[in-house]
């Protein structure tokens, strides 16, 4: 089982700032900016390679959410990434996305 897969299922703990049947956002264990929240879907998809028609409203439940999420945070200017594969940074292969923000982020992606 994926470690967010166990965040899922409540086998390791988080700071969980928001859940609903299909999806749960949580604080990052090793946050980048004052603000940095991964929201996943409770299905595991592998990575972004993993999308498909049937499971991409997943997918669009969780942008649905990414607006409100974020001004829970107190923020409406942020970064939204998905590191898909290896060599993009990806480190857990469980679908994910990372709100960034609460910070200055400057024009340049990398
Ligand atoms: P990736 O590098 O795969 O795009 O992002 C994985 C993110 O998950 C990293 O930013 C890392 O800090 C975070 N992370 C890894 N393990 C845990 C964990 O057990 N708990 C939490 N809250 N975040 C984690
Ligand atoms: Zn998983």
């Amino acid at each position: 089982m994926c470690v967010f897969c166990e965040i899922i299922d409540g086998k390791i703990p988080s700071q969980k700032v928001y859940e609903d049947e299909n999806i749960l956002a949580f604080k990052d264990i090793n946050p980048v900016a004052p603000v940095h929240i991964i929201v996943v879907p409770k299905h595991h998809i592998e990575s972004m390679n993993g999308i498909t028609e049937s499971n991409s409203a997943l997918v669009a439940a969780i942008f649905e959410k990414i607006p409100q999420i974020a001004k829970s945070q107190g923020i409406d200017s942020y970064r939204v990434i998905s590191n898909c594969g290896a060599d993009a940074g990806q480190s857990v292969m469980h679908l994910h996305f990372h709100i960034i923000g609460g910070v200055e982020l400057g024009e340049k992606i990398i």
